[in-house]
This record gives C-alpha cells, structure tokens and sequence, in this order.
C-alpha cells in the first residue's frame, strides 16, 4: 500500500504564534532565508529513495523562491498550497479566507504552469474551522488535506467519515485527512500523521501506528515541514516557549527518521495515491 507524503514548504518566520505578530523585514533579514537549503535537503533524502510528494507552497514562498517551485515540478512532486502568509484559519471571515485562497492558488499556479488541486490550512482545521471547506469550493481546489482533529484528554474525536478515511464532502471538495490513532491511554493522537510525532518520539511509533492505520482504515496522508530537519532554524524573538519547545524538539534527529519511513513505507503524491476518489 501506498500512503501519501506531504511537505508544508513554509519557512522560520512564518509562525503566526507571536503575540507581537509576523516577523519584520528587519528580523527576517538578520537570519535570511533557510526554506531553499531544506526543502532541497528533502529533495534529496526523496531521490534517495526514489520517492515523490505533495508540496503545499505558502503562497510567500512560492513567490520570493520561484525557483524552488520550478526544481520541485521537474523532479515530479506534486504543486499544492499552503495559502498565501500562514495565518490561521479560526478568527477569520468568509471574505477574507477566499481572497486568500484565490491569491494564493494564482500565485502558485501562475509559477508552477501547472493546476493546483490540494489544500493544506496552516495550523490544520478543527471542527469549527470546517465552515472553510465551502470556501476552498469556491477557490476552485478539488481537495483538502488539513483535517485534525485534536484534543488532549482520552476520548473519541469528531471524524468525518467515523473512521478517518478519504471522504467526499456534500459540496463536492474531497477531504483527504491526517491519520488519528487511538493510544493504549485512550487519547486519539496523530501518532502516525508524521511532523512532531515522528520528530519527538521513537520511530516504532510511527511505524506501529501508521501499519495498524493502513490495516485498519486505508492509506492516509503524512507530513513534515522543510523547518522539522533543521537544528539551526532560529524561532522569532517572543515566540511562546511551549512553541519553540514543540518545534525544537527532535530536529537533529528528523532527517534520519524520514529516511527510516521512506525505507519502510512506500509514499506518493496525494493526488496519485488517491487518483481514483479525485477522478470520480
Ligand atoms: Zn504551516
């Protein structure tokens, strides 16, 4: 079985977290770029293993490293996006989030020369953010890989389809999520969806948790970000500690577990794994 693997290309400052809000030009100067040198790190862990993923392009990046869009269409990964400045869904309006989306897919699209069909929402989607999903229609994306839903005490979660599966939504747009598990604890955690589980815990984890998915459920999808293999990535100045704890921890290690997973796993790009729901 096939799963899909999915990089969030976003760089250092592009964390929304920051009570005092994005990073400045200034700031962003004083550490430059780091985005390019780690998403082509990952270009080679993939060839390595001779293996494709779904990129979800922060509209940002994509425009100030078009190059970077470039070198990922003629290696065969699949274009997608990640909006236009990593701002959260929650808290915005209906208006606003389809003019972001509506940017950000031309950006990306006028690029790559290619169409962009998928969609990841920065910091995820949560059951009250589902209202989004009608926007993404209107956008003219045909799918979304964003749901995850999270809570922090044992206890079942609210999934789209019962099970976590693929599920084509009422207005059309299919929504592909990220794999929940149930622990021995009782809580449902994103143990198999990669990023911090993958980064933070050992390897048998995932290896355990994304096996029994398979088995249980069907292939999913599983991400990281260019950021994740990188232990120099600074964190902007009044960032909240639990943050740059919760990103920090685990990078050195990151590069050698990805390639641990693409030897045990096969992965493609979302579109190819799920070419029969997104052809119906
Ligand atoms: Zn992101």
């Amino acid at each position: 079985m096939e799963n899909a693997l999915s990089i969030d290309v976003e760089d250092w400052h592009h964390d929304a977290t920051r009570p005092a809000g994005p990073a400045t030009r200034a700031e962003i100067e004083t550490v430059g770029s780091r985005v390019e040198r780690n998403v082509e790190a990952l270009f080679e862990i993939l060839a390595a293993h001779d293996t494709r993923a779904t990129l979800f392009f922060l509209a940002d990046v994509a425009r100030d490293q078009p190059g970077l869009v470039q070198q990922a269409c003629t290696l065969g990964h699949e274009i997608a996006c990640h909006g236009l400045a990593h701002r959260p869904v929650s808290g915005r309006t209906y208006d606003e989030l389809r003019d972001d989306c509506l940017a950000a897919r031309k950006t990306i699209e006028d690029i790559a020369g290619t169409a962009v069909l998928g969609f990841r929402a920065p910091y995820f989607l949560q059951p009250p953010d589902l209202w989004a999903l009608d926007v993404l229609v209107e956008s003219g994306f045909r799918y979304d890989s964003s749901y995850m839903p999270l809570r922090y005490f044992p206890g079942d979660v609210p999934r789209l389809d019962g099970a976590g599966g693929a599920v084509r939504l009422e207005n059309g747009l299919w929504e592909f999520p990220l794999p929940l598990s149930r622990l021995p604890s009782g809580h449902v955690l994103p143990a198999a969806a990669g990023g911090f589980s993958l980064r933070a815990l050992p390897f048998w984890i995932t290896r355990r948790y994304l096996e029994r998915f398979n088995t249980e459920v069907g292939p999913t999808v599983v991400y990281t970000h260019p950021w994740e293999i990188d232990p120099e990535s600074p964190k902007l100045p009044g960032t909240p500690g639990y943050v740059r704890w919760f990103n920090n921890v685990g990078r050195s290690r990151m590069r050698g577990k990805i390639a641990r997973l693409l030897s045990t796993f096969r992965f493609a790009p979302i579109t190819e794994v799920f070419a029969t729901e997104l052809a119906r």
